[in-house]
């Protein structure tokens, strides 16, 4: 099973490659949701969180967004430690979810792959490119924010040019045209160097 990790910047338009992955058959593993639905749900997450920030980080058993996202603003270390929490148990829960599906190629979403550290756990790593201009646009229209509201989240992550330099393919999605042209060239050169028959070579 050949597992790869899906990243670029906020409005690259990760989700939407993701979506159409999913509609031809591909298991897609969203980082981001998998981690939220942990946060509250695994035992090691709980404990660890409220050890480091009290257990009034949890209201009624559900984490308080607010409380955590404060303290992360107030404490440059806190977003570290929470990350060096919550990504190994995400890690193995998509590892153990990979081991269920009965495909090939498996897929992880996350903006932050590289950022947190997690490229050495995939065989491929695309990365999904649209230039700052379109992802401004984008996001300023999808979440009615100024376009200095995107710039200030877009400064929180790598350029995309770095992820772009450090991945195996690039998906280009400025223009909507050829998505899924680029997609489906990609997943067969992928299969191609994977699972290419012996009579093949
Ligand atoms: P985020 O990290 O902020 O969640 P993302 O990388 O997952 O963003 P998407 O949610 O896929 O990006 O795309 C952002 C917005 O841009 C969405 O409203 C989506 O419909 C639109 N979009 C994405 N790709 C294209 C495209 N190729 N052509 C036109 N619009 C697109």
């Amino acid at each position: 099973m050949v597992k790869i990790g899906i990243t670029g910047g906020i409005g690259s338009g990760k989700t939407t490659i993701a979506t159409l992955l999913k509609d031809r058959g591909y298991p897609v593993y969203i980082a981001d949701s998998e981690a939220s639905v942990l946060i509250n749900t695994h035992p090691s997450i709980r404990k660890a969180l409220t050890d480091q920030f009290g257990s009034s980080l949890y209201d009624k058993g559900v984490l308080n967004k607010k409380k955590l996202s404060d303290i992360i603003f107030k404490d440059k270390n806190a977003l570290s430690l929470v990350n060096h929490i919550v990504h190994p148990v995400v890690m193995e829960d998509f590892i153990a979810w990979s081991q269920q599906q009965r495909t090939n190629l498996v897929f992880f979403e996350s903006a932050i792959l590289f950022e947190a550290n997690l490229a050495a756990h995939f065989d491929v790593i695309i990365c999904i490119y649209a230039s700052l201009q379109t992802r401004i646009e984008r996001v300023r229209k999808r979440d009615g924010i100024s376009p200095e509201k995107v710039m200030e989240r877009i400064k929180n992550q790598w350029s995309d040019e770095k992820k772009c330099q450090q991945s195996d393919f690039i998906i280009y999605t400025d223009r909507d045209l050829d998505i899924n042209r680029q997609t489906t060239e990609i997943v067969k050169r992928i299969e191609s160097k994977y699972f290419r028959s012996p009579e093949s070579i």
